[in-house]
This record gives C-alpha cells, sequence and structure tokens, in this order.
C-alpha cells in the first residue's frame, strides 16, 4: 500500500509551518508577498500564510485583482466545508470557485468533468500558474495513469480532474478511500439531468460521493439550468444542503442578431465581411454533411474554415480543435459534437445555420461566444423549415411522450424567441427565471422592428389551410394564396378555391414569414406525420374569427444592421482599441505563439489577448508594473517576466 502523507501543503494553512516547506507547490504559492513585496518565503509564511485569504490567492496564483460576483462567497462556503451549487454562465470564472479551495483546504480536490479536451487545457492552465495539477483519462496510457495516481495518493496534487466514467471504477473510489480529498468539483453538473441536452448517465451515479464520503464537501457548477434541471440535480446529486448560488445569467458583451433565412450562407457571409473577418468564430449546423459544405464553402471565400463533426476521425478532430484554439482568426464550422470543452476565451461569434433544440442549447452554445468579456455576437438565421425538422425530429425519436412533450415545448420557447418582437435579452433571462428591461444591444433593441397588424392576412392564410384539408405544407398553400397556376395546384383543382390568388399582393418571403409566425405562435400545427403539413390547433379558430390579433415583425423587409450601430455600452465593454499596427503587440504575440508551440499549450493558456493588450497599451517599465495587469500571476511573473519587459524596451 502507498503510504498516505498526511500533511499536505494546504494543509498547513490549518496546523503548523514545517511539512509544508518541503512542498514545491507551496513554494511556488510562496514566492510572491502581498503587494508584490518579495520577502524569504519563511518570512512570508510566519507572518501571514496562517491567515491565508481567498483574495490572496487569487492575486498571487492567478494575477487577478478582486473577485467577481459571487466568487467570493462561494470560495468561502466551500473552504469551510459547506457544499454548493454554483449557476453561473459561461466565462462568468467558475472554475476559481473550486480550485482556490482546493488551494486552501488540506487534500487534493477532485474535480468531476466529462470533456477531456477541457481537462487538458485546464491542467496546463494551472500548471502555467504553478499549481500542481493532473488529469485521469482515457488519454493517459497505463504507466502515465499509475505515475498520476501515486502522485495523488502521496498528497503531491491540489487538483486532480477525473472524467466520471473513471472516478466510479471501484479501484479509483478505493484511491479515493486512502487519499485526503480536500473538495468534489462536479462541472457541467446539468449532465445529470434526463431532460436536458447532455445527459450523461454516469452523473446520476455520482451520488455514491455524497454516501461514501460525506464529509467531503462538494461544488456541482453549471452554465445551463433553467428550473427543472436545477432541481434535478440538486435531487440526483443529492445536494439538499447546498447552498445555491445564481449569478445573473445574462452575458452583456453578446449581442444576440436573428435573421429571417433565406440564403443562410450568403447571409452568413455576408455578416462575417461586415463584421468578423480575421476572428475566431463557430458556425453551428445540424448534420455533418451540411457542416463538410459550409466549411468548404467558406474556405472557397477565403475564410480559414474547419469542419468538426463526430464522423470524422479521432486524430482529424483533435487537429482542428487544436488549429482552432491556437491560429488566429480560425473558423470552426461544427455539429453540437462541438463545443463542450472549449474554453478559449476569444470566440468573437457563433453563428447558428440552423436552429438549436431548445433555449439551453442555444444559450449554452452562443455563451461560448466572448468568454472574455469583449463584445461578441451571437447570430442565427432560422426559417419554418427549420422548425419543422426539428418537430419531426422529436416526433420520430424513440423517447416516450412525456420526454417528447418537454421536447416540444422547449422549442416552441425557442421559436418564440426567434420570432419575438421585443428585447431578446429579456425573453431569455425570463426564460432562466430573470427579470429583466429591455438590453439595448440585440438587434430588437437597436434596430426596433416594426409591427404591422397582420390579421387580415393571417385569416386569407388559415382559410386556404382550412379549404385545402389540413394537408399541405406552406409551400403549395403560399402557391394557392398567390394564385399560381403550378402542375400541382391545377391537378389538385385548388386554382378553383376561393381563396386562389387572394394573396397576390404579398410575395413568398412574406407569406413564409407569417407561416412561421403563426406556427410559433401556435396558432397552426405542424404536423410531422403528414411531412410537415399545416393543421389547426385550439388557438386558429380565434385568429379565422378575427379575436386574436396578429402582429407581424417586418424585420424580414429590413436591411441587415451594421457595425456601426453597436450601441454604445457595448463599447464600452470592448477592450481600448488596440493599435493593429503597434510593434510591440505583434512582437507580444509572435513571442506568445513561439511560447505556446513549445510548450504544447493553446496560447491563450500562456497569456490572454486583453493581457496582451493591457501591456501593449501601458508598457509596464518594471516587474511590479507588470505584476499590477490582470491576469499575471506569480508563476507567469517570474516565468516570463524578463522577457516581457525586454520585449517592451526593445519595442518602443
Ligand atoms: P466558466 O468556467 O464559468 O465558463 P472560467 O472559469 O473559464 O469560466 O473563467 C472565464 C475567464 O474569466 C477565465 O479566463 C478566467 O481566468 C477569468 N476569470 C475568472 N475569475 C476572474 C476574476 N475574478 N478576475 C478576472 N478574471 C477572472
Ligand atoms: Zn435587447
Amino acid at each position: 500500500m502507498v503510504a498516505i502523507r498526511p500533511q499536505s501543503a494546504k494543509f498547513f494553512v490549518f496546523n503548523n509551518l514545517l511539512p509544508a516547506l518541503k512542498n514545491p507547490a507551496f513554494r511556488r504559492l510562496c514566492r510572491r508577498a502581498p503587494r508584490g513585496r518579495r520577502v524569504s518565503s519563511r518570512a512570508w509564511q510566519s507572518q501571514a500564510w496562517t491567515s491565508t485569504e481567498p483574495l490572496e490567492v487569487l492575486r498571487r496564483v492567478f494575477g487577478y485583482p478582486a473577485f467577481r460576483d459571487a466568487q467570493a462567497s462561494i470560495i468561502s462556503t466551500v473552504v469551510s466545508g459547506g457544499d454548493a451549487l454554483v449557476l453561473m454562465p459561461t466565462g462568468g470564472g467558475k472554475s476559481l470557485c473550486y480550485q482556490i479551495p482546493a488551494l486552501l483546504r488540506p487534500g487534493c480536490a477532485v474535480v468531476v468533468s466529462p470533456l477531456i479536451a477541457l481537462m487538458a487545457d485546464q491542467v496546463a492552465a494551472l500548471t502555467e500558474a504553478g499549481v500542481n495539477a493532473a488529469a485521469l483519462n482515457s488519454t493517459l496510457d497505463a504507466r502515465a495513469a499509475s505515475q498520476v495516481e501515486r502522485a495523488f495518493v502521496a498528497g503531491e496534487l491540489d487538483l486532480l480532474y477525473v472524467a466520471p466514467e473513471r472516478l466510479l471504477t471501484e479501484r479509483f473510489l478505493e484511491l479515493l478511500d486512502r487519499t485526503r480529498v480536500a473538495l468534489f468539483a462536479i462541472d457541467e453538473a446539468h449532465c445529470v439531468s434526463q431532460w436536458g441536452h447532455d445527459f450523461r448517465p454516469e452523473y446520476i451515479q455520482l451520488s455514491v460521493l455524497h454516501e461514501r464520503f460525506p464529509a467531503v464537501p462538494r461544488i456541482a457548477l453549471t452554465a445551463t439550468a433553467d428550473e427543472l434541471t436545477r432541481r434535478e440535480i440538486i435531487e440526483r446529486l443529492k445536494l439538499d444542503d447546498a447552498r445555491v448560488f445564481i449569478s445573473s445569467f445574462d452575458r452583456p458583451n453578446i449581442r444576440y442578431l436573428v435573421t429571417p433565412k433565406d440564403s443562410a450562407r450568403e447571409q452568413l457571409l455576408r455578416f462575417l465581411d461586415r463584421e468578423h473577418r480575421g476572428h475566431s468564430g463557430i458556425v453551428y449546423c445540424l448534420s455533418r454533411r451540411k457542416v463538410e459544405e459550409t466549411a468548404a464553402w467558406l474556405e472557397e471565400r477565403g475564410i480559414k474554415a474547419l469542419p468538426y463533426h463526430a464522423g470524422l476521425d479521432a486524430q482529424t478532430r483533435a487537429d482542428n480543435q487544436r488549429r482552432f484554439a491556437d491560429e488566429e482568426g480560425t473558423v470552426v464550422v461544427a455539429t453540437i459534437a462541438f463545443g463542450m470543452g472549449i474554453d478559449k476565451p476569444d470566440v468573437r461569434f457563433v453563428a447558428h445555420l440552423d436552429l438549436p433544440k431548445s433555449i439551453e442549447a442555444y444559450y449554452q452554445e452562443t455563451g461560448r461566444a466572448g468568454r472574455d468579456g469583449q463584445s461578441a455576437d451571437a447570430w442565427m438565421t432560422y426559417g419554418l423549415a427549420d422548425v419543422v425538422l426539428q418537430r419531426r425530429m422529436i416526433d420520430e425519436s424513440e423517447a416516450d411522450e412525456s420526454f417528447k412533450r418537454i421536447q416540444r415545448g422547449k422549442l416552441e420557447a425557442l421559436v418564440g424567441l426567434a420570432e419575438t418582437a421585443e428585447c431578446r435579452r429579456v425573453r431569455l433571462l425570463a426564460y432562466f427565471g430573470e427579470a429583466s428591461r429591455p438590453c439595448g444591444n440585440c438587434d430588437n433593441c437597436l434596430w426596433p422592428p416594426q409591427v404591422t397588424d397582420a390579421g387580415v392576412a393571417a385569416q386569407k392564410a388559415l382559410s386556404a389551410v382550412a379549404r385545402t384539408g389540413q394537408r399541405f405544407g406552406a409551400g403549395h398553400l403560399i402557391d394557392v394564396l398567390r394564385g399560381k397556376k403550378t402542375t400541382r395546384v391545377v391537378q389538385l383543382g385548388h386554382d378553383r378555391l376561393k381563396t386562389f390568388g387572394v394573396g397576390a399582393d404579398w410575395d413568398d418571403r412574406q407569406w413564409r414569414l407569417l407561416f412561421r409566425h403563426l406556427v410559433a405562435a401556435g396558432h397552426l400545427h405542424a404536423d410531422a406525420e403528414s411531412f410537415g403539413a399545416l393543421k389547426f390547433t385550439a388557438s386558429s379558430r380565434a385568429v379565422l374569427d378575427g379575436d386574436t390579433p396578429v402582429l407581424l415583425r417586418e424585420a424580414a423587409v429590413k436591411a441587415a444592421p451594421t457595425a456601426r450601430t453597436r450601441r454604445k455600452s457595448a463599447q464600452a465593454l470592448a477592450p481600448a482599441p488596440v493599435d493593429g499596427n503597434d510593434p510591440l503587440l505583434g512582437a507580444l504575440r509572435a513571442w506568445r505563439l513561439a511560447t505556446a508551440r513549445e510548450h504544447g499549450v493553446p496560447a491563450f493558456v500562456i497569456l490572454h489577448d486583453s493581457t496582451l493588450a493591457t501591456i501593449a497599451a501601458t508598457r509596464p517599465a518594471d516587474r511590479a508594473a507588470l505584476a499590477a495587469i490582470s491576469g499575471i500571476g506569480g508563476a507567469k511573473l517570474d516565468r516570463y517576466g524578463e522577457i516581457l519587459l525586454q520585449l517592451v524596451r526593445t519595442n518602443d
């Protein structure tokens, strides 16, 4: 049996000073005194370490000046041994909520994470910051894995990331019995929800942690949780005693844009040309084939675009993901298989060429934009065909009826978001139970859509549905309304109907918009079994009788928004404009790229864009000035301080 070292570095905080001196992680932690004063580690320890505060760790290890929102209360809850459920949007700073307690509590923190790519980046970033972190997952060979296990049991690690299926093996649970565990962090906790889009059966079994290790505090974290999921997490993970921390789900730096679909790819290209040339971004499509085609199509038009979907071999997927992380201005065209493990901070846009399944999925996918807090776009095109397709996928799935009903409800909520003429953010946040006021940073706020009363047109449309026997989709109905004598129309005798030609004053697109709206508003139902035939619902009658008004947004006829009309506060959130030709910034970027290659990590693990931009803008002259820059912690200062200062000096 491997001997347990009862007193790892952090145990010292609560006990005596001596054992800590032996621990290299601790020594690294102590290298820098508060406020940048350099003192010998012994002096620093005896004066201050016994009262080490989370804030000092934040400053010294991670190089950030202050906690955000609830971070401080979450950390103090966990440090003092309590359970916590943390609901925080992507980019909110969830990782620090368990990383800092991991450094302050005795023992090693065990972090359950479903995605290997994410683990690798987290471990790389922590190692860069001088923290002893490792991961156990299927990418390690047996020898490497047993090395990590040995270090874990020997108390040499501060954080261990582990995949859920690995954690649940009896072998690993026995290792846990023999090891001092500082806390369990359960990342992406919504994976426990059977109704959710990321359901992982192993997550349900994680309640074993509570049963087997009741004294170890647990912190569950997620960026996606509606009321239902929230309750499920608490129940399934047995977090009844956990303090629940709900941060605002607002991502004020993300601008939400939804455009009716006409020629989706062309619309995307125009959007990229106008706003995002040379930026990193993600384009989501529903099918593998469409991913491939779109990537190739963008590539032909001079945009560096890589495909990503589950049908590609593992090597290609890994390569494309790496290139996305490492190479500036790369666009990934992907199915939803891509993304959960992505924590690239400078994704400037997320585009949806197809409709996601729910608001949660939309929110999670768009949430990958702008994690660095700088302005970013969530852009989507959608059309009636999307809604019909998604409906069909739900209806034809193997799931039972109650599951399907929930999925349909979720889809409808999303369509409602896409259709609304009001602030999109208000809708989005309301879905997560949060009240808010019009945001000024979505298309509807920036370019308020004209709303017109389309009651009469709706009556015509519904009467066309009725007179053709509720058996046809929008395409044929529009032909009838517009008075087109297509072969089908003539064969079916629909040119003799009373509604034939009553809608000649509108073009195809306007009618499509109306049909989509009627479906979204629940006045028509697209029946999957009869290939999207539009049928009446309980509310159709009232529309037909003119009792329910139909207010239609005219977004379709409006010109696309331009960059110039971005709202002021969004600009305020943007970084200070940096001169693209600044030789210092260029030199910093080149150095970062070379260093990242050398260390085999993505560039942002070395230093974030915003940190480089601040260095370029403030030109720090000495270590103290450099240390004051957000994102430069003790280990980075030691490792890169000299070279950074030198770069500043030589690029004057
Ligand atoms: P999440 O897991 O919630 O999506 P992360 O933990 O990856 O978010 O944090 C997002 C980014 O914000 C990271 O680059 C992280 O270093 C940074 N960050 C977190 N907390 C702070 C803070 N208090 N001050 C400055 N930056 C922070
Ligand atoms: Zn708005």
